[in-house]
C-alpha cells in the first residue's frame, strides 16, 4: 500500500504508525495492514489514497447516524466554544442534566438514577461496583460474585474482563487480577426458535447454591456480541429476571452493544419485556462521535449504594460527565427520538434477510442469522482477519472479519443500495472461502 498518499491535504504517515503506535489487540513486533482514513461522510470512510469505502461496521457498532452528521457536529461545535470541559465534582451543566433526563425518559421505569461513565469497559465495572455497594448497604456483603454466561462480553478492564467468556483468552493471561467470577452456560435457543424452559436448569441451580455470594446476574440481552454475535431467546432474558426475583439477586443488564435501536427494539430488553435493576449503556449513546457511556440504576439500588459503610458511590473519573460528550449525546438521542431509526432498522433486516439467505448454501457457511441491523455469516473455520480485510477494501467496503464470523452492522442511515453493496461483498468473501484450493489463503492462525 502506497504509504504517502495525501488526500485532503492530509498526510497520514504509516510507516510511522506501524513502528510506534498500538492499535487494539495487534503486536508491535508484526504489524497488521492499516488503512489511514482522513474523513467519514454519511456511510462512507475515506482512504489517504481516495479510495471511498461503505462502511459496514457503523465503527464498531456505535456511528449509528452515519458520519458527519450536521445535526451532531452543529452542536458539539456550538458546544466546544461555550464548555468543552469542566470538573463535574460539585458542578453540573446543562448538557449533563437534559441527558440524563432523557435517559430517564428513554429507559424502562424502574431505571431513574444516571452515573455517567467514560467508555462501556468502565460503565460495566460501575455496574459492578454499584452491586457490590448495594449488597453492603443491605447488610450483605458475602454477595460479592457476579454470576454470568459463556460467550459474553463487557469489555477490556479487570472487572469487566472477569465477566468475558472464561475460554476466550481473557482469563489466562492476567492471573490472579482477573477475580473468578460464576459462569453458566450461554443460552442456546436461538432468538427464533422454540424455547426450552430446561434451559435455564444450570443457571437455576447455580443461583440456588450460590445466591448467598452473588451479587448480581450479569448479561448482555439478546445478543452476545462480541463473544460470538449470537442471537438468544426472549423467554431465556424473562426467565432470568424471575430466576434474579426468586433468589435476591440483582440484574445488570449491558446494552452497550444493544442499546438505541440496533436490535429493532429501542433497547433489547423489550423483546423480553424485562427491566434491569442496572443498565449498562455506550457505543451508540453519543452517535459514536465522542466516548461516552452511562450506568443507570433504580431507586432502590441507588438507596442500597447510600446506606453501604462509604456512604457515597465509589466511583469519580476525570473526565466524568463531558460537556461537549453529553452534548453529542442529547444531539444523538434526539435523531434517535425522532424514530427514523425502526424504518430503517426493519428495512435493513429485511433486505439483509433477502440478500444474505442465499450464503447457506456455500460450503463453509455453517449459519446465516439477522436481528436487527445485524446481520452474519458464521463459517466453519477462524478466518484470516488481515487478509480477508483486504478483499473488502478491494471491494469497496468497509468489514472486519473476527474469530469465525463475518458480520456487519451498518449505519441504521444506509441506503438500500449501499447495503446491497455490503451483502454482496460478505457473500462474494464467504463463497471464495468456500472454494477448496483457496482455503489456505483465506483461513489462518486468526
Ligand atoms: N459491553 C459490550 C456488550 C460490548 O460490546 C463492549 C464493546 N464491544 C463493551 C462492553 C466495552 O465497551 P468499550 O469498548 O467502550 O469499553
Amino acid at each position: 500500500m502506497n504509504t504517502t498518499n495525501q488526500v485532503n491535504n492530509q498526510f497520514i504517515d504509516l510507516d510511522f504508525d506501524a513502528k510506534h503506535l498500538w492499535h487494539p489487540y495487534t503486536s508491535m513486533n508484526n504489524a497488521l495492514p492499516t488503512y489511514g482514513v482522513v474523513s467519514a461522510e454519511g456511510v462512507e470512510l475515506t482512504l489517504n489514497n481516495g479510495t471511498k469505502l461503505i462502511d459496514g461496521t457503523s465503527s464498531w457498532w456505535a456511528c449509528v447516524h452515519g458520519y458527519s452528521h450536521p445535526k451532531i457536529v452543529a452542536a458539539m461545535q456550538h458546544q466546544t466554544a461555550q464548555l468543552s470541559h469542566v470538573m463535574f465534582g460539585g458542578i453540573t451543566h446543562r448538557p449533563a442534566v437534559e441527558l440524563a433526563r432523557m435517559l430517564v425518559d428513554m429507559t424502562s421505569e424502574r431505571l431513574t438514577k444516571v452515573f455517567l461513565a467514560d467508555s462501556g469497559s468502565i460503565a460495566v465495572e460501575v455496574a459492578m461496583k454499584m452491586a457490590l455497594q448495594y449488597w453492603q448497604g443491605r447488610n450483605n456483603p458475602n454477595k460479592q460474585k457476579i454470576l454470568t454466561v459463556k460467550s459474553g462480553y463487557h469489555g477490556d478492564t479487570f472487572a469487566a474482563m472477569s465477566v468475558c467468556d472464561p475460554e476466550g483468552g481473557m482469563h489466562t493471561m492476567f492471573g490472579e487480577l482477573v477475580t473468578e467470577q460464576l459462569f453458566a452456560p450461554e443460552p442456546k435457543a436461538r432468538f427464533t426458535e422454540c424455547f426450552d424452559a430446561e434451559e435455564l436448569q444450570s443457571i437455576s441451580n447455580m443461583l440456588e447454591d450460590n445466591h448467598q455470594q452473588i451479587a448480581a446476574v450479569l448479561i448482555e440481552p439478546i445478543m452476545q456480541g462480541a463473544g460470538g454475535m449470537r442471537f438468544y431467546h426472549a423467554e431465556y432474558l424473562s426467565a432470568l429476571r424471575k430466576l434474579c426475583d426468586k433468589y435476591d439477586v440483582l440484574l445488570i443488564l449491558d446494552e452497550i452493544a444493544t442499546g438505541f435501536g440496533r436490535t429493532g427494539k429501542l433497547f433489547a430488553y423489550e423483546h423480553a419485556n424485562v427491566e434491569a435493576d442496572i443498565l449498562c449503556l455506550g457505543k451508540a449513546l453519543t452517535g459514536g462521535y465522542i466516548s461516552l457511556a452511562a450506568t443507570m440504576c433504580s431507586d432502590e439500588v441507588a438507596q442500597g449504594v447510600s446506606d453501604s459503610p462509604a456512604g457515597v458511590f465509589m466511583h469519580g473519573p476525570t473526565f466524568m460527565g463531558n460537556p461537549l460528550a453529553c452534548t453529542a449525546a442529547i444531539a444523538s438521542l434526539e435523531l434517535i427520538n425522532e424514530q427514523h431509526w425502526q424504518t430503517q432498522v426493519s428495512s435493513i433486516e429485511s433486505q439483509m434477510k433477502t440478500e444474505l439467505a442465499e450464503a447457506v448454501d456455500y460450503t463453509n457457511v455453517v449459519d446465516v442469522r439477522v436481528l436487527g441491523a445485524v446481520g452474519v455469516l458464521e463459517m466453519k473455520s477462524t478466518l484470516n482477519t488481515a487478509a480477508l480485510q483486504q478483499q473488502f477494501v478491494d471491494l469497496g467496503v468497509w468489514i472486519r472479519p473476527f474469530s469465525n464470523l463475518i458480520y456487519i452492522m451498518p449505519p441504521y442511515t444506509i441506503s438500500s443500495c449501499q447495503l446491497t453493496q455490503l451483502t454482496s461483498a460478505m457473500k462474494a468473501v464467504a463463497k471464495q472461502i468456500s472454494l477448496p484450493s483457496n482455503d489456505t489463503n483465506f483461513i489462518s492462525h486468526g
